[in-house]
């Protein structure tokens, strides 16, 4: 099969100017139901955590059947595809590459493999910083790899110590003695799931129950609400839980470390009707703009926000403010992810392809843009300019978060350091970049208020430096140009 394009998003606008996000995973155990099906549906809820291939694993008893492909969900599978994945425990994978090659099918989750005549699939959201130094040593013990992704690193250590104690829990637990990084993984075998997340919880993953009595395990509470599951917790830092028929067993795997959840999840990956900590994300969202309303204050005709993550900050900066709230910019859902090649003409436009302005409301009004994150600077650059070619007479740029001065080691596809304008540019440097006629961030005390919880609780690295892990020498190389505090 000839996929050409798959993995190189089209150079629209060359690379996004926001992190990108990597992966949804979800698993249900529920005999006696379309388990396929379920899956199929909590993976929509979670498209927008990974839009490059999507997979489905499902086991009956017997085996472990796997269908996965590049692109989004509806694409992948068909009414045909998911008839024949019947069983009672099934598992679910969204995927945007950070590691390992986005060309290959082998690379696309699940992952399948062999433990003995026990077939597991395993698919994982997060990234390791210790995969290299992993993979040589299990490479010099003889095995061979066939992807290029950490996840089978996690398949093959767990099968390792699986056939050393022959059972998976012991597998699962030796394996996390020894990853380090962010995971949070799912797994099943031809009858259980089990699921397991990093000791500082960085990737989110939630348990909910079905009302038939099933257990569901999902990145995000949106993947629970889309198949009328209930939220019954989120899975602790460290936890392991594994689900059949011999009922619900959670233990704690390893210790739990300092809580360390990605606070980029509340500014921008996960969706607004997602719950994290408690906290509605729309909630989170609104009360940064408002925020940034009484932190930033100016006189204005009209704030915007741009979709979809700048819209509940808008609308709480409109409220705090009383300047009107109007909608500004309509997106281009999916066109980002598209593996055809646009035409030359159709390049050129560039934003507008992601981003239509409304001529009739920006016309001639002074506005406020309320916006997620500045990244590199280019789209924030080519959204000023799209805005004042509508007519916008004024740009008040806002940000729900501070400057993002350094990358992303867990899972995060945020560059190296020296391609984020903020870690080599002042404030208003930015702001006489992107063509703005005011520039501000949220402040890191704001952010965190706004989500009800405290500093110590989140990952906030991308602003501060402060990693919850050392970061080895060799995954630093090449991509930190100052040295961080963490
Ligand atoms: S470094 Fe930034 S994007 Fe990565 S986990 Fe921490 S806060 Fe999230």
């Amino acid at each position: 099969m000839t996929i050409p394009h798959f993995g190189e998003e089209p150079d629209f606008d060359q690379r996004p100017d926001r992190p990108e996000e990597a992966c949804g995973v979800f698993g249900v155990y529920a005999p006696g139901e379309d388990v396929a099906r379920l899956t199929y549906f909590g993976l929509h809820a979670l498209q927008h955590r990974g839009q490059e291939s999507a997979g489905i694993a499902v086991g009956d008893g017997e085996t472990v059947t796997v269908t996965k492909n590049h692109g989004l969900v509806s694409k992948v599978f068909t009414e045909s595809d998911l008839d024949s994945l019947t069983g009672s425990v099934a598992l679910g994978h969204t995927r945007y590459s950070t590691t390992g090659s986005s060309t290959s099918w082998e690379n696309a989750q699940p992952h399948l493999s062999a433990i003995g005549h026990q077939v597991i699939a395993l698919a994982h959201n997060g990234n390791l910083i210790n995969t290299s130094e992993l993979r040589d040593s299990l490479k010099g013990n003889g095995v061979r790899f066939r992807s290029t992704t950490d996840s089978e690193v996690i398949a093959t250590l767990i099968g390792h110590f699986t056939q050393q104690h022959h059972h998976i829990r012991e597998g699962i637990r030796d394996t996390m003695k020894l990853i380090r990084g962010a995971y949070s993984v799912v797994l099943i075998t031809e009858e259980a799931l089990y699921a397991f997340r990093d000791p500082h919880g960085i990737r989110p993953l939630v348990l909910g129950r079905l009302p038939q009595g099933g257990w569901v395990v999902s990145s995000e509470t949106c993947g629970l609400d889309i198949i009328g599951a209930e939220h019954v917790r989120d899975m602790n830092p460290g936890e392991m839980v594994k689900i059949s028929a011999d009922g619900f067993q959670a233990e704690q795997a390893v210790p739990t470390e300092k809580p360390s959840l990605c606070i980029f999840e509340f500014i921008y990956f996960a969706r607004p009707d997602s719950v994290l900590y408690d906290c509605t994300l729309y909630e989170a969202r609104r009360l940064m703009g408002a925020a940034l309303a009484v932190d930033a204050p100016v006189e204005a005709d009209l704030v915007i926000g741009v979709p979809d993550s700048g819209v509940p900050a808008a609308a709480g900066f409109a409220q705090a403010s009383g300047i009107p709230f109007g909608e500004g910019l309509v997106k281009n859902r999916y066109v980002g992810r598209t593996f055809i090649s646009p035409t030359q003409s159709i390049r050129q436009q560039g934003i507008r392809l992601k981003l239509n302005p409304l001529r009739h409301v920006i016309e001639g009004k002074r506005l406020v843009v309320v916006d997620d994150s500045i990244v590199r600077g280019n789209t924030s650059r080519k959204l000023v300019q799209l805005l004042r070619d509508a007519g916008a007479a004024e740009i008040h740029m806002r940000i729900t978060s501070p400057p993002v001065r350094w990358p992303c080691f867990f899972g995060i596809d945020t560059d190296t350091q020296d391609q984020l304008i903020a870690s080599a540019k002042s404030v208003d440097e930015v702001r006489e970049f992107i063509g703005a006629d005011s520039l501000a961030y949220l402040t890191l005390e704001d952010m965190v208020i706004a989500t009800g919880r405290g500093a110590d609780e989140f990952c906030m690295a991308c602003f501060d430096g402060d990693y919850p892990l050392e970061i080895p020498e060799s995954v630093r190389k090449g991509k930190l140009v100052l040295e961080s505090c963490g």
